[in-house]
């Protein structure tokens, strides 16, 4: 898919300039939007301070961006999936969300979900632009609901992965 030398991200769907630029070797994104979330990680890391809803940027890019199956890809998007479930529908703090999704990584037995076609209103370029740091978190969180709830047809699964790594990360 193109458009006036612009091509649709593989991922999030969004147009960006075609540039040869680099991307990531299994999260599914085209190099135009790669850059912008590392202009958002640059954000957080730097003029944010590293902030709480760091955890949360990450999963939702991830999710956003599964890429194609593979057993990279299989663990990503499930630890992913597995963290914005702990803190959308849970409510955990990042620092357990981190240690869950090690859980589950460390537990595997994840399958390829087939990603939704549609995978949220939001992305990261509408994130780029917060004016400050309580505008980046409230960006942020409607965004990583925005790919939790485009993957809902797959939330009955994910939550059974969270709980099983739950129990045996204790
Ligand atoms: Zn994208």
């Amino acid at each position: 898919m193109s458009d006036g030398g612009r091509i649709a991200c593989p991922g999030c769907g969004r147009l960006y300039p075609h540039f040869d630029g680099p991307t990531h070797p299994y999260i599914g994104a085209s190099p135009g939007c790669w850059a912008v979330y590392g202009e958002v990680l640059a954000r957080e890391y730097g003029e944010f301070g590293y902030p709480d809803v760091h955890r949360l940027t990450v999963d939702a890019y991830a999710a956003q961006h599964p890429g194609v199956p593979s057993a990279q890809s299989i663990q990503s998007v499930a630890g992913h999936l597995i963290g914005l479930y702990l803190a959308l529908e849970r409510g955990f703090p990042s620092r357990v969300v981190t240690s869950a999704i090690r859980a589950a990584a460390a537990r595997g037995g994840f399958v390829w979900l087939e990603p939704p076609a549609d995978r949220g209103h939001i992305a990261v370029r509408d994130v780029i632009g917060a004016t400050n740091l309580n505008d980046h978190t409230a960006r942020v969180q409607e965004w990583a609901t925005a790919v939790w709830s485009a993957w809902s047809p797959h939330a009955a699964r994910i939550r059974a992965w969270a709980t099983e790594a739950s129990r045996s990360g204790k």
